[in-house]
Formats: structure tokens, C-alpha cells, sequence
């Protein structure tokens, strides 16, 4: 495997593992009898990785269908993504997903972790964050960072982004922490009015100029900013 494509795995609690590759983590949880993996990064021996921490059955729930998220998926024949999410799967990575449904409320019993399926459309269609509410933590996929979000390209829904925004901010005492799938280990909290009140400027149009975006993006590609708020988007 070249470098860049090396895992680290981090144990961030018992039974709990960070898998990161080029700037993207996948979520490891061990459960009493089967393990639960959160995506699957760029590519590379992902099975192999995991089977250093463990030997039980791996069920495969993918937040969302960009490719930094399902490049690995092959390797898990049991795997989960929200229907909405298909199409978009199959645009953007030229193959079907074999994935059974997985649905908003839906709960995922490890035993010593369980999971409520929460949908949060915006960044793709059938984006899902997985609440833990006992142990107060959220996986938000890359709708709830930090860092800056990708709203260009296949899939993207501003307005959606914006009203998931406002059920998270809803639900914002049913947990302490946010797990985002980039950048840092956490996220705060207040990015979720941040980026609220960002795409509600944005829409509504009353934002100043944006800043350009990096040079690997395509040129009509903005980068648009309130605290630590970013967005990446076409206007
Ligand atoms: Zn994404």
C-alpha cells in the first residue's frame, strides 16, 4: 500500500476505534456479538485492518456514497445505507451498491452500543448521522464538522442542508459529542447553528463575497465562511 494510503487506527474508548486513511475515518465498534463498521475510506485492505482488533462478524453502515466513504465497501457483505441514498451511489461510483435499506429511527443493538439512525439529507440525499443517546455521542458522517463541507457536485441540496441543520440543533441535548467523518477527532457543537445561519445567508442571498476555493477544485467552486463555519459551493 503507498503511504498515503496507510491506516492508523486510534482506540478512542472500549470497544471503540477510529480507523482514519487520508483525512477520512472509518468507526469501529465491538459489540457483544457482532461489530459494527462506519464506512470504508479510499480504498486498501480495510478487512485486514480490522482484523488485527477483532475476528467478530462486521455489519457495514455507510453514512453517505462519496467515494472517501464506500471505496472499501466490497470487502463487507452485510452493508446498509439509506435507499435515498442509490442513485446517487451508483452516479458517482459506477457500480451498484448491494446495500439493504436502513431507515431514519431505525436502531442498531451491539449490546454494549446502540445506535439510532437519524436521517440528515443535504450533503447527499440520504446522508445519516447514528445517535448513541445513552453514551451522549454522534457520528455525523460530513454533515456535522468543523471542517469544510462539500456542497458542490452530484447530489447536493442546500436548502435540505439547512433544515437538517435546524433538526440537529433540535436535538443538541440528546448529545456532548459529534464524531465528524474529517478533520479534527470532535466537533463543536455550535457548528451546527453556524452553519445554519451560513446556508440560511447564503439562500437567502445576503452574504458578502465569498473567498476562492483551493486549486484542485473545479474554478466555479467558492469557499464561503461565518465562524468556523465553511461551505464549498457553486454560485
Ligand atoms: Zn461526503
Amino acid at each position: 500500500m503507498t503511504p498515503e494510503m496507510e491506516y492508523t487506527t486510534i482506540k478512542v474508548q472500549e470497544d471503540f476505534y477510529v480507523i482514519a486513511q487520508r483525512g477520512v475515518k472509518c468507526f469501529l465498534f465491538v459489540g457483544t456479538d457482532n461489530a459494527l463498521l462506519v464506512d470504508t475510506g479510499f480504498g486498501g485492505d480495510l478487512m485486514a485492518e480490522i482484523r488485527k482488533i477483532t475476528d467478530k462478524p462486521i455489519k457495514l453502515v455507510l453514512t453517505h456514497s462519496d467515494g472517501d466513504h464506500v471505496a472499501a465497501d466490497s470487502q463487507f457483505s452485510e452493508k446498509y445505507m439509506h435507499p435515498s441514498e442509490f442513485s446517487t451511489y451508483i452516479k458517482k461510483n459506477k457500480r451498484s451498491p448491494g446495500c439493504l435499506p436502513i431507515w431514519e429511527g431505525d436502531i442498531i443493538d451491539l449490546g454494549n452500543f446502540r445506535f439510532e439512525v437519524i436521517l440528515i439529507p443535504g450533503h447527499t440525499p440520504g446522508s445519516i448521522a447514528l445517535l448513541e443517546r445513552e453514551k451522549r455521542f454522534i457520528l455525523g458522517g460530513d454533515t456535522m464538522q468543523d471542517n469544510a463541507i462539500y456542497m458542490f457536485g452530484e447530489g447536493r441540496d442546500l436548502a435540505a442542508f439547512r433544515c437538517t441543520m435546524a433538526k440537529l440543533m433540535a436535538m443538541q441535548d440528546d448529545f456532548d459529542i459529534i464524531y465528524p467523518s474529517h478533520g479534527n477527532m470532535t466537533a463543536p457543537k455550535s457548528v451546527l447553528k453556524e452553519h445554519y445561519e451560513l446556508a440560511g445567508d447564503i439562500l437567502e442571498g445576503i452574504w458578502p463575497e465569498p473567498q476562492p476555493a483551493p486549486a484542485h477544485m473545479p474554478e466555479s467552486v467558492k469557499l464561503w465562511q461565518k465562524g468556523e463555519a465553511r461551505l464549498y459551493l457553486e454560485k
